[in-house]
């Protein structure tokens, strides 16, 4: 089974918000753009994966259209070890993390896909799992700097039925506010996106330890510098989670062996895709790291994280970005019931994105 084609489409789709207009990368959203992949096989067969991500889509499009898929052409689909590996070796010197990274877990997510449609199982089955249908989802709310704000939208989210809720939030007023309007029952965390020093993350942390955070997520700079992380666990404040900006498996395990986390966070989209992320949650696993995938995804990239957890042996939190999609690009499969999401029973990732969709918001 041959690889015939790799169609990259950029989506962006317009969402609703009920909080001011904001974004991650130093950019104001007003779209949700997505990075989707399709993969087309000589037996007819099609797969579809997604890419990071956010406002990196265009350069990781690029790569993937100039460099990653004229290298998958003719190749074996169904030999996604053997693929993947020949990649990561051909195009490590241009970046073990970034879009090169990002291109192949959407290829890799892809090729998952076609597997799963040839063996005619959904993918957490096919990758052996126990049959988890239902899985927790946590409320991923954006940056507001608004204590009002991040008041409003976690009761919102509480009584949507979340049972967790995430804030992106960097100063104790916006969390504390937030704990208020909530109560003591709902787990809160806080993701800070890399912004202290160890001397500051040490500040803050003792700061932010009154408001009973479930995980602090990302507190020091630079991401890669796991002693310092290491360190400011070991002050035993709260639970430490990172790992959205590993560009490998084996910055994951660099994490465990220096015990800088107690929530591994790899990402399906930037790490490698399922075949890499399957690795994290056996290195996790082995180092007794629970693992709550980054996962702000609506497409294929979502799909994928569903069925790696529902196959995992640990029951995994599945991160919901708290957006609403003006017009759903997978059905209603993004969207927790009671805080709960379902893990599709169709073959592969067990949906395919809308075609209307598609057609009428692509951008390039
Ligand atoms: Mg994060």
């Amino acid at each position: 089974m041959k690889i015939t084609a790799v169609e990259t489409m950029l989506l962006r789709i317009p969402y609703r918000q009920s909080g001011p207009p904001t974004g991650f990368g130093g950019k104001v959203w007003t779209t949700l753009d997505t990075l989707l992949l399709r993969i087309d096989t000589d037996e007819g067969v099609t797969g579809w994966g997604e890419a990071f991500g956010y406002n990196v889509n265009e350069g990781t499009k690029a790569t993937i259209d100039t460099l990653i898929a004229p290298l998958c052409i003719g190749r074996n689909a169904a030999a996604i070890g053997e693929l993947m590996a020949d990649l990561q070796r051909k195009l490590h010197l241009f970046g073990r993390g970034g879009p090169v990274i990002y291109g192949l877990s959407g290829i890799d997510i892809a090729l998952w896909d076609i597997a799963g449609k040839c063996a005619g199982l959904p993918l957490y089955r096919l990758l052996g799992g126990a049959g988890r249908r239902e899985l927790r989802a946590y409320a991923s709310l954006l940056r507001y700097h608004d204590p009002a704000v991040t008041a409003r939208l976690s009761a919102e989210a509480v009584d949507r039925g979340y049972r967790h809720v995430k804030l992106h939030e960097i100063e104790l007023a916006p969390v504390a506010s937030a704990r208020a309007a909530v109560g003591p029952e709902i787990a809160i965390m806080v993701d800070t996106n890399c912004p202290w020093s160890l001397a500051e993350a040490r500040a803050m942390a003792r700061q932010l330890a009154p408001q009973d955070l479930f995980w602090l997520e990302e507190p020091i700079w630079p991401p890669e510098d796991v002693a310092a992380l290491a360190q400011l666990r070991r002050a035993g404040l709260m639970p430490i989670a990172a790992g959205e900006n590993a560009g490998s498996t084996l910055h994951f395990a660099q994490m465990f062996a220096a015990g800088a986390v107690d929530v591994a966070q790899p990402s399906v989209s930037k790490i490698g895709g399922i075949s890499e992320m399957r690795k994290v949650v056996a290195l996790a696993e082995a180092a007794n790291v629970s693992v709550v995938p980054h996962s702000p995804y609506f497409g294929p990239g979502l799909l994928a994280t569903l069925h790696v957890a529902a196959s995992a042996a640990q029951d995994m939190l599945i991160e919901r970005l708290y957006v609403d999609f003006e017009t759903p690009l997978c059905g209603d499969l993004a969207n927790a019931r009671n805080g709960m999401m379902t893990v599709p029973e169709a073959p592969g990732l067990g949906a395919e994105p809308d075609a209307a969709v598609i057609e009428r918001y692509r951008a390039k």
